[in-house]
């Protein structure tokens, strides 16, 4: 590994100054489980490290309306907080099935967000939750839509000093069922071949579906909503129903074929978890 100064700001605006001025001789770590490796394998060689750990404010997660994540509270808090697992139960659910639980206590909500790798659990449950990233520099802080975050493949639309500081998720409606689903070759503790999320509301009334999303992860270059989840609105969403839903989801799907599989195995374990996690949530909402 090339040696490389490390510097531990302690606000936001000095990281951001410090990579706006380094440029590409600058390289910024939340959690460190990617970045890291990337560093000891050489993929990247920066002159300077910024780490983000030392920055306040970034940590914590409020359940109040919306839920408010900080960009470097770990995926294990997460997983385990209380309010975030009662209303965005789906977002949990997600956030326990990354890895291992030493990965999950290092890698960050923020730096998942940030890298952008197509098979990511969590922004595969933010796209299907219509999240929000807030991205911060010396010049101020903006949202924007998860659905316009990403523009390929370990690429976003942070500008150079933007760091992601905290993700926004707004409450699901009253009688919403949700459940995030993924497969993997070998140990469950790997990577996903793919995963996806559902959230699916009810009419209490009629039992109707009143609201559906799905969204689809290695289903693309980025996290894939699935439009094809909206022809369960006004229907009753009955296992077959679900089973066409999920069907046409997968059509919709424009998997790379990589060492986790072809594009055709790829597209139908998409259809099968798309299709269990729409019936799973179906289920959560009408309990
Ligand atoms: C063995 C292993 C298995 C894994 N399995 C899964 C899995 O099954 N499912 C899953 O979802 N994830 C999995 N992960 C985690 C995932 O691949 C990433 O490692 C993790 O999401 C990165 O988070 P981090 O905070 O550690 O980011 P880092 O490793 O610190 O950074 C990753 C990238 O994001 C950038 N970055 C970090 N934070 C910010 C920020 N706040 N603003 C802007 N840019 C930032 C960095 O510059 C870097 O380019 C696994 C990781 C490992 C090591």
């Amino acid at each position: 590994m090339r040696p490389f100064e490390y510097i531990r700001p302690g606000a936001v605006g000095e990281a951001s100054q410090i990579l706006a001025e380094r440029g590409d001789g600058a390289f910024l770590i939340g959690g460190g489980s990617a970045a890291v490796v990337m560093l000891r394998l050489g993929v990247v060689r920066p002159e300077c490290v910024v780490d983000l750990g030392g920055v306040a404010g970034l940590r914590g997660i409020e359940a109040n309306g919306a839920l408010r994540i900080g960009a470097l509270t770990p995926i294990r808090a997460l997983e385990l907080d209380g309010g975030a697992r009662s209303r965005w139960g789906l977002l949990a659910e997600a956030a326990s099935q990354v890895a291992n639980v030493r990965v999950r206590n290092a890698a960050t909500v923020g730096g998942a967000v940030a890298y952008g790798e197509p098979q990511t659990d969590t922004p595969t449950a933010l796209t299907a939750l219509g999240a929000s990233v807030r991205a911060a520099s010396a010049k101020g802080e903006r949202a924007v839509p998860i659905g316009e975050f990403y523009l390929g493949p370990y690429e976003t639309v942070l500008a150079p000093g933007e760091i992601v500081v905290g993700v926004d998720v707004p409450e699901p409606p009253p009688h919403t069922g949700g459940a995030h689903l993924k497969f993997t070759i070998g140990s469950p503790e790997n990577k996903p071949v793919a995963n996806a999320s559902a959230l699916v509301t009810l009419d209490p009334a009629s039992g109707k579906c009143a609201g559906a999303r799905a969204a689809m992860g290695a289903a693309g270059p980025t996290p894939v909503a699935a439009q094809a989840a909206e022809g369960l609105l006004g229907e009753f969403p009955s296992p077959e129903r679900i089973a066409e839903v999920a069907a046409a989801a997968a059509e919709e799907a424009d998997p790379m074929e990589d060492l986790r599989g072809p594009v055709w195995h790829k597209r139908r374990v998409l259809k099968v978890l798309v299709e269990r996690a729409l019936l799973c949530a179906t289920q959560r909402a009408q309990a």
